[in-house]
């Protein structure tokens, strides 16, 4: 009976998917990534904030130089209330920036690292079997194909198949209530060009960034009951957003003159935004998951991409170095603890960005007093901008 792993078949080629990849084939474990779309996603998606941690984590399969190439760094953030108020949100000094990226990039970098590191890619495979044999198991594609290897790994998004297949009672995402757009405005702001600003506006939050190339990057999230269908996504013109989210943001500065000055064809509309739950099984048998398929914190935290990065890093370590029981074992207990903290302040922060009426009017008062007291950066900030995984140390089978 084969224990410790040789082989990884990993479902799922987005953040999660290489990275976890090109980590197992650094621990010396042979990696495949079986992924949905038909070829790599290029020119797709929208721009995503990759934290100083996630960076960082990155150096362990040498792709965080890739980053630098192709992101801009943010190095300071402003928070704004309605017209008059502007605070500097603190920042810890000596992490380094957080870096914005199209993530059609961020998928190639991490797919050309992975490739140049041996693992390999097989497109149009879509995962909606696993057959658990005990020393080993097999991936089901919808095709009919199927792959073996000592290990399936779930990296397959917020909408996993394989979150179910591990456990049948594990939760599905839990809808935000928002549905999440950007563009880029031809609005220039008066604002450095390393400087994010969030946006307490009137009756909604948004958030904007100049670009060193020229215009004005904004994103917002748009409060919307119940999470559209794709199809009903697709039959609504952008014109018809454009129009909605100029009445939502028609008093707000810079806001409005954002939204006036983006042509609508512009106009990204992301879908509804998603959060995972806490997941009660994160492994079973030889499959385990990893990133947002088991770990989906709001995306006000900033962390998603770099807790899946990290999360595929800290399993590769385990299962270079134990069995696979106490390997997975031993992952999720590195793991759960930190992921579901971040995910627990998150959620505070969604709820603080849909202040009342009250609270809007105290908000200008309290901030000040925050930043200088709760807000110490050290405290929120460092236990999750200075994780730093210690690749070489062994990973250790826990009690
Ligand atoms: C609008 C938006 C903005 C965001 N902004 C940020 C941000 O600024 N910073 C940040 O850190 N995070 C952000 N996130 C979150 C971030 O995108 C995710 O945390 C990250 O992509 C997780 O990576 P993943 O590999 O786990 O999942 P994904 O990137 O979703 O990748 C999953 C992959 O699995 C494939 N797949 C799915 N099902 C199957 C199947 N059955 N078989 C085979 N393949 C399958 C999919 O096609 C996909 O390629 C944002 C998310 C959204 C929606």
């Amino acid at each position: 009976m084969t224990t410790r792993a040789r082989t990884a078949a990993v479902i799922g080629g987005g953040v999660a998917g290489p990275v976890t990849a090109a980590a197992l084939v650094k621990a010396g474990i042979e990696a495949t990534v079986y992924e949905s779309y038909p070829g790599r996603p290029e020119g797709v998606g929208g721009t995503l904030a990759l934290a100083a941690n996630g960076k960082r984590a990155l150096e362990i399969i040498g792709a965080d130089e890739g980053i630098a190439a192709i992101g801009d760094p943010v190095s300071a953030q402003n928070l704004t209330i309605g017209k008059r108020h502007r605070f500097t949100v603190p920042q810890l000094g000596d992490v380094g920036p957080m870096w914005t990226l199209h993530r059609a990039d961020l998928h190639r970098v991490l797919h050309e690292r992975a490739e140049a590191m041996g693992v390999k890619f097989v497109f149009g495979k879509h995962l909606e079997a696993i057959r658990d044999d005990g020393d080993g198991a097999t991936a089901v594609f919808g095709d009919g194909t199927e792959a073996g290897a000592d290990v399936i790994v779930g990296a397959d998004g917020v909408h996993s198949a394989v979150r179910r297949l591990v456990g049948a009672a594990n939760p599905g995402p839990k809808y935000t209530g928002m549905i999440s757009f950007e563009a880029v405005s031809e609005h220039e702001v008066p604002v450095g060009p390393e400087v994010m600003t969030f946006a307490f506006g009137k009756r909604a939050y948004y958030l904007y960034w100049r670009l060193p190339q020229g215009g004005t990057r904004w994103g917002v999230n748009l409060p919307f009951v119940d999470p559209l269908p794709a199809k009903a996504l697709r039959e609504t013109s952008d014109e018809d957003w454009m129009a909605r989210l100029l009445k939502i943001y028609a008093d707000d500065d810079p806001g409005a003159e954002l939204l006036r000055r983006t042509p609508a064809e512009r106009l990204l509309c992301h879908g509804p935004l998603w959060i995972m739950p806490s997941v009660p099984v994160w492994h079973r048998g030889r499959t385990v998951l990893v990133g947002d398929s088991v770990h989906a914190p709001s995306n006000s935290s900033g962390q998603g991409a770099s807790l899946a990065i990290e999360s595929g890093i800290e399993l590769a370590r385990c299962l270079r170095d134990l069995p696979v029981p106490e390997a997975f074992a031993a992952y999720e207990r590195l793991r759960r603890p930190r992921v579901e903290s971040i995910a627990a302040n998150a959620a505070k922060i969604n709820r603080a960005k849909a202040p009342g009426a009250f609270a809007q009017a105290v908000m200008p008062l309290m901030m000040p007093l925050m930043f200088k007291t709760a807000m110490d950066p050290e405290k929120t900030l460092g236990p999750i901008q200075r994780h730093r995984i210690d690749w070489d140390a062994p990973a250790a089978a826990g009690v």
